[in-house]
């Protein structure tokens, strides 16, 4: 069984317009010890799901169906204090987009990490002390520098230590948003090689939502692509890379500069995502898609399985596309 089952999951933002329908009908799953990517244009609902498991929704956030099961228990259903006592920080912890700025300026590092394990475990101030330096020397910091303020650490030192910040409470799964957007390109490699070696080493799981597509093929066994609001394509990174089958999946996958490819110029996808207030009817992507008929502007795709096992697409044409034509040639 899987450690997390996201079936059928709705959260849409009430606005003045109408609700924003941010995340709408989404299902996939996250195995035990393995890493899944969440891929897709800016505002496809990556960072919505990620909060809307974490129960963090904002004020006009609302709940409109589906479920998120965890170890058994639909951790949505739970009372709100159960949630935050046995669930929050301790089966699931998360690294916010702008890491960089999530330490307090004004407080230790060592001790913002202390207080969260206070927060959440019954320990005492010395073993959470002790617990913070180990989480330090876990993460790469010399745990010398407990004492210090984040103004005293580096870029990359600070993401480290809001990974140790997730460790804290020993999770089981760990949801990661956008954590190497702010750093440069050696830092992001070093910090993915660590997340890389910790999952390993603590069989932990992983979300990871970004935007970059060689970020997921480093560090994920599987990966979601959204889009819209809905899971366009879902299945094992090797499958979704080298056959995607989604036409929106194929443009991306083709966005990226191949450098083991011919050179080519990098292309890039027509048109822009739409309102999620008024998506359009049927396929969601069929303003931008070149194979779009009758049946996707009015018969909304569902995510089934193709020819490879595990491998799902939510596209009438997966059949024309999985042929391996390349429908954004022209
Ligand atoms: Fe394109 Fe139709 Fe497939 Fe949507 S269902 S991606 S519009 S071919």
């Amino acid at each position: 069984m899987a450690l997390v089952e996201v079936r059928d999951l709705k959260m849409y933002y009430r606005t003045l317009r109408g609700h924003v329908k941010a995340v709408d009908s989404v299902s996939f799953d996250i195995e035990r010890g393995k890493a899944v990517g969440i891929a897709g244009e800016s505002g496809c609902g990556k960072s919505s799901m990620a909060i809307s498991i974490l129960r963090l929704l904002p004020r006009n956030g609302e709940y409109h169906g589906g479920s998120v099961v965890m170890n058994g228990q639909d951790i949505l259903k739970m009372p709100e204090e159960q949630f935050r006592k046995d669930v929050r920080w301790k089966q699931i912890s998360m690294i916010f987009q702008g890491a960089m700025n999530a330490l307090n300026p004004v407080h230790r590092v060592g001790d913002q990490i202390v207080e969260a394990i206070l927060e959440h475990e019954d320990v005492s101030h010395e073993e959470a002390v002790s617990r913070t330096k180990d989480l330090f020397d876990l993460v790469g910091i010399n745990p010398n520098r407990f004492g210090e303020y984040p103004h005293e650490f580096s870029g990359g030192m600070k993401q480290r230590a809001v990974i140790a910040m997730a460790l804290a409470c020993h999770p089981d799964l760990i949801i990661a948003d956008e954590p190497t957007t702010a750093l440069d390109v050696m830092v992001q490699a070093q910090i993915l090689k660590a997340i890389g070696e910790l999952r390993e080493e603590l069989n932990l799981s992983m979300m990871l939502i970004t935007h970059d597509l060689s970020v997921i093929a480093q560090t994920c066994d599987s990966v979601v692509i959204m889009y819209a609001g809905k899971v366009a394509e879902y299945g094992s990174v090797m499958d979704v890379y080298v056959n995607p089958t989604h036409p929106y999946a194929m443009g991306l996958v083709k966005s990226f500069p191949n450098i083991h490819a011919e050179r080519s110029p990098v292309r890039s996808l027509p048109g822009f995502p739409p309102n999620l207030i008024a998506p359009p009817t049927g396929c969601r992507f069929h303003p931008r898609c070149p194979l779009a008929d009758e049946e996707c502007m009015t018969v909304e795709p569902p995510l089934r399985e193709v020819s490879r096992k595990k491998h799902y697409v939510a596209c009438h044409k997966a059949e024309i596309v999985e042929q391996g034509v390349d429908i954004w040639a022209q």
